[in-house]
């Protein structure tokens, strides 16, 4: 799908329109909406009901809305791409100190710099 390149705006470039347009697509296929049910013994409920034939647009719907509300949404400006190459992932910088989407690309970063440096050191 669309949503990698939807999320280029995270690194400051602007994303392809046809990217846009498949999101949008996708958010207008099917609707997405959680409709009110009752039952007698359990009461209200919130559930999708949408036609089994139509999993696979619902799953891309629900998919596209969640990217919308992440880009759009109070957290957007937390979003950052993982600064460990080559690792393509994004994440929402829950503190200022983070940069990797994760320990195991931290410690990747770490132990090339330590190389580094070991290999100056005896240069
Ligand atoms: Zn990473």
């Amino acid at each position: 799908m669309h949503v990698r390149e939807v999320f280029a705006a995270v690194e400051d470039r602007a994303p392809a329109p046809s990217a846009v347009e498949a999101l949008n697509h996708a958010l207008t296929r099917t609707p997405t909406a959680h409709l009110l049910t009752r039952e007698a013994t359990a009461g209200f409920r919130s559930e999708a009901t949408h036609p089994t034939t139509r999993v696979v647009e619902h799953a891309l719907a629900a998919l596209a809305a969640d990217t919308v509300a992440l880009l759009t949404g109070p957290d957007a400006v937390l979003l950052a791409a993982c600064a460990a190459e080559p690792c393509n992932r994004y994440l929402l910088r829950t503190h200022a100190r983070r940069h990797w989407c994760s320990t195991r690309c931290g410690d990747r970063v770490r132990a090339a710099r330590s190389y580094a440096r070991r290999n100056q050191r005896t240069a």
